[in-house]
């Protein structure tokens, strides 16, 4: 081991960049070093494919796409190898652009399974692809064991670093309008029922228009103010090295030359997505009872509605000027334990159209310790990493969740006059919001891996962060979450390096 740092972090996602950078503005003498599976993208590290130029965003989508990097997918909807998992899987939007599928593995039969499970593999993960909608938890999705000032406080800082607008619309008169009918059908469902509000949403917003924000908007200058911070793009982490239950490095892969190497560490932050940190885990014999167990993924209908004259308006505007918004029915403890999303094409910085709306409505999935990813010790990914299996089933609770799904979804157009042209359930996996995988819990009793800090169970100087350490079940898109648990664990870890204490500069 002839190199050595302060810490590794594994994966380059929203997360993982969450991790480098608050660990950089406390500790800015540190040697941070990123490793990152899939290749470089073009544009800044980390820089959201909406913001490139049509043919870096095409390159950039064909980059992260793992073993398919380089392939187009839409040829895998016509030889019916997607649908071959999951008939429902024909349909365009299931194989998105800059993913791939993890295909075999997804789904036993049987059960429902997650046909559509799906990552991402290059500089900045998925966070170059999403969509930024950054809803705060309520009720029952919070995390109980975490005293809830410094949750909020985590999720200020979450909300700075990814630049979460809460109105971008601003006095916008359709979207008011809008959320006003929205809120008079849902606001009644009981008297502490969470209000509907607009989504916030994670964007920067300048006279060039509104843009998403991710890895790039969180790195910020990062690279510039700290000297020993590096992203190593094209580099697996193929084992976290432990040593009486002690930390002390990484193996790493180059995916060019194929040379294996080892760096020294005494803390390794594994941010690898929710299939692929368990992973990770497994693959270094860190294998407590709760690893890969009480997976879920939001349960979710898609749909379109025409709107009525009322709602519908000029879409020509140019998007600088043109304002943005998403309205939210957020989730309500025992009220209504979804979260509905209606976005009005004319609003969107996805699509556009003058009178429909678009429908995203997601279930809390009742947790159970069967539903789990499991590894092979024998059989290998495409990366040379233990294999996956997911089972995967629905409970008679969750099938309540998808009627309620659909009744909320045609109350919501109903509301706004307008006709519901299509409504479907998404097969498993569809939401691509996995979690609970690595699940944290507030002592070390089987059910979790690691503590609210992150930090795996009797495994000194290992940290995990993602949709995998959510413990509870939640309808709310998770990223802001776990974005704001990273900081909550990089500021610990960052008490624990050992170099002078400095002010953190503010985020
Ligand atoms: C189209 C789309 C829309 C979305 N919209 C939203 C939304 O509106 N709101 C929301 O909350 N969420 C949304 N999401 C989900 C969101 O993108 C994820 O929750 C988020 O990116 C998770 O961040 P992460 O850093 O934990 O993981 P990722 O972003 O998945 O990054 C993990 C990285 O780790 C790397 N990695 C894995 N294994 C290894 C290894 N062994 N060695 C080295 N590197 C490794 C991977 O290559 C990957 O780049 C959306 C996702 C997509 C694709």
């Amino acid at each position: 081991m002839s190199e050595s740092v302060d810490v590794v972090i594994v994966g380059s996602g929203p997360v993982g960049s969450t991790f480098a950078r608050v660990i950089g503005d406390a500790r800015p003498g540190c040697r941070i070093l990123v490793v990152e599976a899939g290749p470089r993208v073009p544009g800044v590290p980390g820089l959201h494919t909406q913001t490139m130029p049509p043919e870096d965003l095409a390159s950039a989508q064909l980059l992260t796409q793992g073993p398919q990097s380089g392939i187009d997918q839409s040829g895998l909807r016509e030889t019916g190898e997607a649908a071959s998992l999951d008939p429902v899987l024909d349909q365009d939007q299931l194989v998105r652009p800059g993913l791939f599928l993890l295909g075999k593995g997804a789904k036993v039969e049987g059960e429902f399974g997650m046909a559509a499970a799906s990552m991402s593999s290059g500089v900045g993960g998925m966070g170059i692809h999403w969509s930024g909608s950054s809803p705060r938890p309520n009720g029952t999705e919070r995390i109980p064991f975490i005293p809830a000032d410094e949750l909020d406080q985590a999720y200020d800082t979450a909300d700075r670093l990814l630049s979460v607008g809460r109105d971008l619309a601003g006095g916008d008169d359709l979207l008011r309008r809008m959320r006003s009918a929205l809120a008079a059908e849902f606001d009644g469902d009981a008297p502490d029922a969470s209000p509907v509000i607009m989504t916030p949403l994670a964007a920067v917003v300048d006279e060039d228009g509104t843009r998403v924000s991710g890895p790039s908007v969180i790195l910020g200058d990062l690279a510039e103010r700290v000297p020993g911070f590096e992203l190593r793009a094209g580099t697996l982490a193929r084992r976290v090295l432990i040593e009486g239950g002690t930390v002390h490095g990484v193996e790493l892969e180059s995916r060019a030359t194929g040379e294996i190497y080892q760096v020294r560490s005494s803390e390794v932050v594994v941010a690898a997505d929710a299939l692929r940190t368990p992973q990770l885990l497994f693959a270094s014999g860190v294998r407590p009872r709760a690893l890969g167990h009480y997976i879920n993924d939001h349960l979710k209908m898609t749909g379109m509605a025409v709107l009525p004259d009322a709602f519908a308006a000029d879409d020509r505007v140019p998007a600088p000027v043109r304002p943005i918004g998403v309205v939210l029915i957020p989730f309500s403890s025992r009220v209504r334990e979804i979260q509905g999303q209606v976005h009005p094409a004319a609003r969107s910085i996805w699509f556009s159209g003058a009178d429909f709306a678009g429908l995203a409505f997601y279930g809390a999935k009742e947790l159970q310790f069967s539903d789990c990813v499991v590894f092979s010790e024998s059989e290998r990914d495409s990366f040379g990493m233990p294999a996956m299996t997911i089972h995967y089933t629905l409970t008679d609770r969750d099938r309540a969740t998808i009627d309620l799904l659909e009744s909320s979804a045609t109350r919501a157009v109903a509301a706004l006059d307008g006709e519901l042209k299509s409504l479907v359930f998404a097969p498993g996996g569809s939401s691509l919001h996995y979690q609970g995988s690595t699940r944290m819990g507030a002592a070390d009793d089987g059910e979790s891996v690691c503590d609210s800090y992150g930090r795996v169970w009797n495994v000194h100087g290992l940290t995990v962060g993602g949709n995998n350490v959510i413990p509870t079940a939640t309808a709310a898109n998770p990223t802001i979450t776990s974005v704001a648990l990273a900081v909550r664990a990089a500021q610990k870890l960052a008490e624990r390096l050992g170099e002078p204490e400095r002010e953190a500069e503010p985020v």
